[in-house]
C-alpha cells in the first residue's frame, strides 16, 4: 500500500474511536515504524511500503484505537527539546510542566554563581532535572524517584541527550538523602508529584487511564503529597533556597497555605500560559 493512502486508512480508524489527534497520531505512529521524520512522509507519499511495515502499523493503530498512548508505542516523548524515552512505569512528559521548568530556570538566575544543587522528586523519566540539566551545565542535579524502573529510564535519558551533570537515585522521596552533609543544602528542590483526587475524572479519560496510578493520585483531594515535600524539604533546603511544586490549577491557595504554615517566605504561585496557577513556591530562610 502507499504511504499517503497508509495514512488516509488509519487516520480514519483513529477518528472512528474518537481520538482528537487522528491525523498526527497516525503520521508519528508511521514514522516510528519506518524510522523517519514526518517531513519524509510529506515528500514520499506515493512510496509502496512493505508487508511487515504494514503489519506492525496496524499492530499499533489497534493499540492506539484501544486508547493506548502514543508514548507508550513509540517509547518516546519530547520534552524542553529533549527526547526521552518512556515507559508506562512513569508518567508521559507534559508540556504543562514546562511551566515549572521556566520558574526553576528563573530562580537559578537569582540564587547566582555555581556550583550550586538541585533536586527533583518524583522524577519519572527525569524530564525536570534533564531540562534544567541541560541549561545549567554548571550546577549539579539529583532526581529521585520510588520506583527502580523509573530510575533506570532516566539514567538512560540522561545517556542519551549526553546530559552529565546528573544523577538519579531510588529513593521514597528524601528517604535516600543524607540528613546532613552532602545531601543537605539544595539550593532548589522541584517536584511534580501525585496531585489528583482519587475521584479526579481526568483518570479515565485520555492517556491518564494507562498512567501509573501511583504518580497521579494522592490523597486529602490531591494534597497530601505536596504537603509531605512541604514539611520535609526544609531539611533539604539551603538557607533561602526555594521550594518549587507543580500542582492542579485549583490547588494553589491550599499550596501556598501549606507553604506559609511550614515557615516559607516570600510564597507565591506562577500561572501556565492558560492563566492557571500551576506552580507555587517559597523561599527557605531558617531561623538566624
Ligand atoms: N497534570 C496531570 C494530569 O492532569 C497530573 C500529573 C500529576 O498528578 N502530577 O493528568
Amino acid at each position: 500500500m502507499r504511504i499517503d493512502s497508509l495514512l488516509t486508512a488509519a487516520t480514519q480508524k483513529l477518528q472512528q474511536a474518537g481520538s482528537p489527534s487522528s491525523r498526527r497520531d497516525a503520521e508519528v505512529l508511521l514514522c516510528h515504524v519506518l524510522g523517519v521524520g514526518r517531513a519524509w512522509l510529506y515528500t514520499w507519499g506515493d512510496r509502496q511500503v512493505d508487508e511487515f511495515v504494514q503489519a506492525r502499523f496496524d499492530d499499533l493503530i489497534v493499540a492506539r484505537v484501544a486508547g493506548e498512548p502514543v508514548a507508550y508505542l513509540t517509547g518516546e516523548r519530547e520534552f524542553w527539546g529533549l527526547s526521552l524515552d518512556t515507559s508506562s512505569a512513569t508518567l508521559i512528559p507534559r508540556p504543562d510542566t514546562e511551566t515549572l521548568v521556566e520558574v526553576a530556570l528563573e530562580k537559578a538566575r537569582e540564587v547566582g554563581e555555581a556550583p550550586k544543587r538541585l533536586l527533583d522528586l518524583g522524577t519519572g523519566t527525569g524530564a525536570i532535572a534533564l531540562a534544567f540539566a541541560s541549561e545549567y551545565p554548571g550546577w549539579q542535579v539529583v532526581g529521585v524517584d520510588l520506583n527502580e524502573t523509573a530510575v533506570l529510564l532516566a539514567r538512560n535519558n540522561a545517556k542519551k541527550n549526553a546530559i552529565v551533570n546528573v544523577e538519579f537515585l531510588v529513593s521514597d522521596w528524601f528517604s535516600a538523602l543524607g540528613r546532613d552533609s552532602a545531601d543537605s543544602g539544595f539550593a532548589l528542590i522541584v517536584s511534580n508529584p501525585p496531585y489528583l483526587a482519587d475521584d479526579d475524572p481526568h483518570l479515565s479519560e485520555g492517556d491518564v487511564r494507562f498512567e501509573p496510578h501511583s504518580a497521579l493520585v494522592a490523597a486529602e483531594q490531591g494534597l497530601a503529597d505536596l504537603r509531605y515535600l512541604v514539611q520535609g524539604a526544609r531539611q533539604y533546603l539551603a538557607g533561602n533556597g526555594w521550594l518549587l511544586l507543580e500542582h492542579g490549577m485549583q490547588q494553589g491557595a491550599a499550596v501556598r497555605q501549606a507553604l506559609s504554615d511550614a515557615g516559607f517566605v516570600d510564597v507565591a504561585s506562577y500561572q501556565d500560559l492558560g492563566s492557571r496557577e500551576r506552580v507555587s513556591l517559597g523561599r527557605w530562610q531558617p531561623c538566624p
